[in-house]
């Protein structure tokens, strides 16, 4: 039997040949999931100007040193500071202002007395009858429920780094910087191709014979999770002519990447390895992997190529294994496959093989452990859908007794 790559040389070699992808300008919210491009400087402090962490009084510290419930201090209110307002008049000696959370503090003043602690009556809408007087029961330090400019970010400071992934509270500092855009790899572009005579699209009738394509919707689907921008192609028949225009349709996407299932096993092969051939420089590999033995990887007119097995699991699988860190490349992330180690459930055999089991995740007497979700036929989609992760056992190993533990790839995060 002629030797067989292995997963990990497989990968190394696709990996090597690739870079990022070049940077792009995107609006704000379409940053999400993708890498920084540049280093995010801010240009001014954040917070803008000393707020109040508190609805309360504005004060001066030295005003109310005295203050405490037994001998409480008067203060003169002298005016109301909502939320959004911008005091013009300063704070002077023996004043308080009353202040909403957030809003900045009058010149003058130093220190917030929370509304607890005085004898105010906090009553929206009230800003025209306001009470001559407040009564302060607590003495406060200065910087007390203040927010100082600059607390968070400083003018000048660098907030973000390149290359950090854009998530929920990168967006939400960009936004507080004023980022209407932000400079971000540009998200890999990626044709999706089945081929096939057996195949029906979704919307088609199944006549007999015939199967729907589930691979380019999986695919695309996977695409889209892990980052990029699927461009699904219609089927290619089982002839020269139609795998050669189905090619040359996804090569005028302009494509970052080019995905086609199904004809690189033995049997189905001459026909897309005629056109691969004839299009650019692909490679047909054996990967000591089940399930996905059959791998294709090379280029089509400059643009790197995947044929995938045509096996919907097999497709998905080796998606996983190989498309994913290709898809973190080109957008200049950092692969983040999540693997644990967990307990097996049960006896395992397997082939010698790389195998990637598709396992369910229990949490059975405090212990993680993987239990197979049935079939493990690269048929039975439906396994996919059930599976948590994919249980690797490694090479030349061909029994795996109960309670052995392995890495599980986690195929979803909210396990149990
Ligand atoms: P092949 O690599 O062409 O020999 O295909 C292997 C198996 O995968 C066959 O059972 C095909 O019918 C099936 N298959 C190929 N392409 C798809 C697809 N796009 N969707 C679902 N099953 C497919
Ligand atoms: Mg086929």
């Amino acid at each position: 039997m002629p030797s067989l790559l292995s997963v990990d040389e497989a990968l190394e070699r696709i990996l090597s040949s690739l870079s990022p992808l070049p940077a792009e300008r995107a609006p704000l919210l379409q940053c999400l999931g993708r890498a920084l491009a540049e280093d995010i400087r801010a240009e001014t402090n954040y917070p803008p100007f000393p707020n109040s962490s508190m609805d309360g009084y504005a004060v001066r510290a030295e005003d109310v040193a005295t203050a405490s419930a037994g001998t409480p201090v008067h203060l003169r209110l002298s005016m109301d500071i909502p939320a959004g307002a911008a005091p013009t008049t300063p704070l002077r000696s023996h004043e308080a202002a009353r202040i909403m959370t957030g809003a900045p503090l009058p010149q003058g003043a130093d220190a917030v007395v929370p509304v607890e602690a005085t004898d105010g009556q906090w009553i929206p809408g009230s800003e025209d009858s306001l009470p001559p007087v407040v009564t302060i029961f607590k003495s406060v330090q200065p910087g007390d429920y203040v927010r100082q400019s600059g607390e968070d970010i400083r003018a000048g400071q660098v907030v973000l780094t390149a290359g950090t992934t854009v998530r929920a509270p990168e967006i939400g500092v960009l936004a507080m910087l004023g980022c209407v855009h932000a400079p971000v790899t540009r998200q890999p572009r990626v044709a999706i191709l089945s081929t096939g005579d057996e195949l029906a699209d979704v919307y088609e009738p199944l006549t007999p014979g015939k199967i729907r394509d589930s691979n380019s919707y999986s695919l695309a689907a996977l695409v889209a999770t892990y980052g990029g921008i699927p461009l699904r192609l219609p089927i290619a028949r089982d002839t020269l002519d139609d795998v050669r225009r189905r090619f040359r349709d996804a090569l005028e996407q302009r494509p970052d990447l080019i995905l086609s299932s199904a004809g690189v096993s033995v049997g189905a092969f001459d026909i897309v390895r005629t056109v691969l051939n004839e299009m650019g420089r692909v490679e047909f590999w054996r990967i000591n992997l089940r399930p996905g033995k059959p791998l294709a990887f090379g280029e089509l007119q400059g643009v790197p190529f995947f044929g995938l097995p045509g096996n919907p699991v097999s497709a998905m699988v080796t998606f996983d294994i190989f498309v994913r860190p290709v898809l973190s490349k080109l957008g200049n992330r950092a692969d983040q496959t999540p693997t644990v180690t967990v307990h097996t459930a049960e006896d395992i055999r397997s082939d010698g093989r790389r195998s990637y089991l598709r396992v369910r995740l229990a949490d059975e007497n405090g212990q993680l452990v993987a239990r197979l979700t049935g079939s493990q036929s690269s048929g039975v989609l439906t396994s996919m859908v059930m599976a948590d992760g994919l249980l690797i056992v490694p090479e030349d190993v061909t029994f795996v007794p109960a309670g052995t533990p392995l890495p599980v790839r986690l195929l979803r995060y909210n396990v149990q």
